[in-house]
């Protein structure tokens, strides 16, 4: 036998199943609740961060699992346990990734601890790029980064909106236009350390799904950080303007933006976060479909019916193994040439929103009440296809990558 294998090994699968009781006994009988509060459920990421759930280390260890599953696997469990309470755990993990794309070792050192806290004094942290007139089109950006090189500081001027944990974080990491003449080539990310004065909280969303997680504007008024802050450091930066300005002169190939590292290592975890929405809404709906009796006889014993469970099955293995795909070639450092991770991330994201939609079906007028939570998995699984890139950008980005 070859050394190909799907099976999780019995490190993962402890893992899997330590996430799971937690997932289990914490997240779903707080879930109604917290959506309906509309705020970060602060006691259930302490509860998180006492057993070493809400770490650094944790994610740290899932992250370098040598088979790329580590991540996958963690989100799944947490997004079946519940969304917007995962998403108030695992937020603050983009902005860590933020960090660990672009910035230095020391930067990583400093920073990414600080974000979380730790079990008697959680933190969150926010990655801030998206702005109301930038989302899909991340070049339209506003926020202006000057450097004051008398003080060595930056100072950062704009409105970000849309900030998973936005204003309520201690460190934010925000995208900011250096060189505006350069598009997205003219982007960079910086740290702003917990208290900067300037940086204050605008508008708190509130929203369709997801409802436990914060997500707000954040306001950057003549706010000043060391230009230590930058991530990668200045002469980093120099270099990769000077390359870009010789590129666009030339017109030649394309160089990676800053908050485009970024998306692209996160999005076969969204993938993974959708594909936990869709099984727990397909259990709940399965569940069902075996124990409500019609006409004399459980649900599911119509065909109707277990074909619809049929498919959603299937459609949640298929979208499973393209997050495990992308998650093993991230791993394996295998370029994505085809945009798998886009691929993954499309697919599981509209898998969640057609399948929570058809349990929703399954349960008839109890799947329409807030008395099953099929209908709030429906509206937290449509976020999948809207953050870390529409389906559309994804189809974009799939598209050119199959073009060149
Ligand atoms: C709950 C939530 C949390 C978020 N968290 C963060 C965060 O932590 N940090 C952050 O920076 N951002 C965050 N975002 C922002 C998110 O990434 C953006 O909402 C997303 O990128 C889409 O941008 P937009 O909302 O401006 O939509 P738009 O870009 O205005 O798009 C509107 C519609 O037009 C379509 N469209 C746009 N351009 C094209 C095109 N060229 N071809 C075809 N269709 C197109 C889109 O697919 C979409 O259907 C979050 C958003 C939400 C809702």
């Amino acid at each position: 036998m070859g050394e190909f294998t799907l099976e999780l090994n019995e490190d993962q699968k402890q893992v899997r199943d330590w996430l799971h009781g937690f997932a289990a006994d914490v997240m779903r009988p707080a879930a109604a609740e917290w959506d309906e509060r509309e705020e970060t459920p602060w006691p259930i990421i302490q509860e998180a961060a006492k057993l070493g759930i809400y770490s650094l280390d944790f994610y740290a260890q899932q992250f370098f699992d040598p088979t790329g599953l580590g991540i996958p696997m963690a989100m799944e469990e947490l997004f079946w346990g519940d969304a917007g309470i995962a998403l108030s755990i695992v937020g603050t993990g983009l902005a860590a990734v933020g960090v660990l794309a672009n910035g230095t070792e020391e930067q990583i050192g400093t920073w990414v601890p600080q974000m979380y806290g730790d079990a008697n004094d959680v933190k969150v942290a926010a990655f801030c790029s998206s702005e109301p007139d930038a989302g899909s089109d991340v070049a339209s950006m506003r926020t202006r980064a000057v450097y004051d090189e008398a003080k060595d500081e930056w100072v950062l001027n704009g409105t970000k909106t849309w900030a998973t944990n936005g204003g309520i974080a201690d460190v934010h990491v925000v995208v900011a236009v250096v060189d505006p003449e350069l598009g997205s080539k003219g982007h960079a990310s910086f740290i702003v350390p917990p208290r900067t004065p300037g940086l204050s909280q605008g508008q708190k969303f509130q929203k369709h799904g997801i409802r436990a997680s914060h997500t707000a504007e954040v306001v950057l008024e003549d706010v000043r950080v060391p230009g230590s802050c930058l991530l990668g450091g200045k002469d980093k930066l120099d270099e990769r303007l000077a390359r870009a300005r010789e590129k666009a002169k030339s017109g030649g190939e394309r160089v990676k933006n800053a908050a485009m590292a970024t998306f692209e290592a996160s999005r076969p975890a969204v993938g993974a976060m959708a594909v936990g929405t869709a099984r727990a809404a397909y259990e709940v709906a399965l569940d069902y479909a075996r124990t409500r009796v019609q006409f004399g006889r459980p649900i599911i014993e119509n065909q109707g019916v277990a074909f619809q469970l049929a498919d959603m099955a299937t459609q949640i293995d298929a979208a499973r193994l393209l997050v495990w795909r992308a998650s093993w070639m991230a791993t394996a450092g295998k370029p994505f040439t085809n945009a798998e991770g886009s691929m993954s991330k499309l697919y599981a994201s509209e898998v969640a929103k057609s399948v929570t939609a058809q349990a929703i079906q399954i349960l008839g007028g109890n799947g329409y009440t807030r008395e099953y939570p099929v209908e709030r998995m429906h509206r937290d699984a449509a976020i999948y296809t809207i953050f870390e890139g529409t389906s559309e950008i994804q189809r974009m980005v799939i598209s050119r990558a199959l073009a060149t």
